[in-house]
């Protein structure tokens, strides 16, 4: 998973770059990057660590120029390592060109292996690379022909941003997986994978880019060129809903909040002739929180934060040699014994993966003196993993494609456990057609 955010036409490029990345840091914490352009030459900054870690006034300082994109990066695809953090930026025979994506290719390797039998010479692990190789082997083409070119080879889901010294193209695959928005700031140009990066920075929401369009940005304007004829079958990745994306974003022209609460007010509808009765509602935060609102709405049972989450913990922590049980989520959350004692809970996920998280956080709500606990989850069983960037363990590896529902209510030791069907996910993000990706929870994959 990643953020990209690229800004056109602006005296402050890459601190505005450096704005957006930190409003899309939840899309992937592991390394940030700018890449800005004076209209000559581009210069890049990137880093492993988060947005805040990575720069400073000194180093966005020296990203000069009227231009720039900057990424995010939670890697799905190539190992995590700093060769592989973004935007790319290579030296090609026409010149510099620069990268960021957000998505995954599902015949990248297959590419990568014919270009490297040809002699190609690769930088990075990342299946973003190819894109632009592929671009440097159309040499005789304008830019904007050889992006077409390398991309009418690839297949997979990609939300790109693509900079030469001069110009900014903003580019979505033909099935649309991942989001990707167009904003305006006065005379600039704004492209971000969410719109809460262009609300930071004071920009206008305009649109989303179209699946299949290129938005190519430069001295002449602003212009869209439809990339690709035949129109594929839309496979906007319907988990972006539900886990991903924050909730004051707009994602696939809809809000993410109002979507996340009408799975609540689904998953309530079925889910309460089951429970029967409870006292209270709570939510996993902060994933789940607009669905536990949706929830407590339409069950009438009132909304209670039982679970506190630790924001300011990193990627890793010092575990003491003394061995403290369930470190690992304890140090996330903290459930809110006065609240929770003598209760009957109702908890809202918006997930199961492993269920290990789950696990953990029954038996520390149970600790905390709940009487009855009633698991809910604002999405379908996880069957099957993504390969168009999310982050999912293989399918040996989710519970829900080894186990039914009523043993994975044993193993997370709840009273009940109720998932959101597919038919309540679909109508709750408004689409009874199917133009939503469901591979994870159906095992059929459109690309
Ligand atoms: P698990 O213990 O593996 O079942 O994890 C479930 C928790 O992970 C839920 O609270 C989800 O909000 C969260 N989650 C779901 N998908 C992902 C993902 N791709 N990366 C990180 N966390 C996730």
């Amino acid at each position: 998973m990643c953020g990209i955010f690229g800004i056109y036409n602006h005296p402050e490029a890459s601190k505005m770059t450096y704005l957006g990345l930190y409003a899309l840091q939840h899309r992937g914490q592991e390394s940030a990057g700018i890449a800005s352009s004076d209209g000559k030459e581009i210069i890049p900054h990137v880093q492993m660590g988060l947005v805040a870690d990575v720069f400073n006034i000194d180093n966005l300082s020296k990203l000069k120029g009227p231009m720039a994109i900057g990424h995010v990066r939670y890697s799905t695809a190539g190992v995590s390592q700093m060769k592989n953090a973004q935007p790319l930026v290579i030296n090609y025979a026409r010149g510099q060109i620069s990268l960021a994506h957000n998505g995954n290719l599902v015949n990248a390797s297959a590419w990568r292996q014919k270009l490297e039998k040809d002699g190609s010479i690769f930088q990075t692990t990342s299946d973003s690379e190819v894109v632009l190789h592929l671009i440097a082997k159309a040499n005789g083409y304008p830019i904007e022909k050889a992006v077409h070119y390398s991309l009418a080879k690839l297949k997979g889901a990609y939300s790109l941003l693509i900079m030469t010294p001069d110009k900014m193209m903003a580019v979505r695959d033909p099935w649309g997986v991942r989001p990707l928005c167009l904003g305006k700031l006065g005379n600039s140009w704004i492209a971000a994978s969410e719109s809460c990066a262009l609300d930071l920075v004071d920009a206008t929401y305009v649109r989303e880019v179209e699946p299949g369009e290129m938005v190519v940005i430069d001295k002449k304007g602003m212009r869209s060129v439809k990339l690709f004829n035949a129109k594929p079958k839309p496979s906007l990745c319907i988990f972006e809903y539900i886990y991903f994306s924050r909730p004051d974003s707009m994602v696939f022209g809809a809000s993410v909040h109002s979507v996340r609460r009408e799975l609540g007010r689904h998953l309530a509808r079925e889910s309460m002739p089951n429970i029967k009765q409870a006292d209270i509602v709570i939510s996993v935060p902060d994933s789940a929180n607009s669905a536990a609102i949706g929830f407590s709405q339409a069950s009438g049972l009132p909304y209670e934060t039982g679970l506190i989450r630790n924001h300011y913990i990193g990627r890793t922590f010092i575990e003491p040699s003394q061995h403290i049980r369930d470190f690992g989520a304890k140090i996330k959350y903290n459930p809110v014994r006065d609240l929770l004692y003598g209760k009957r809970v109702v908890v809202v996920d918006d997930s199961i993966v492993r269920g290990t998280t789950s696990r953990k956080l029954v038996k520390m709500i149970r600790g905390a003196g709940a009487k009855e606990i009633h698991m809910v989850i604002s999405a379908p069983p996880i069957t099957d993993p993504c390969f168009y960037g999310i982050d999912t363990p293989t399918k040996e590896e989710l519970i829900a494609s080894t186990h039914s529902v009523d043993k994975i209510r044993e193993y997370l030791g709840v009273n009940t456990l109720h998932y959101l069907s597919l038919k309540g996910l679909l109508s709750s993000a408004g689409s009874s057609t199917d133009k939503f990706c469901i591979a994870c929870f159906s095992g059929k994959y459109k690309i």
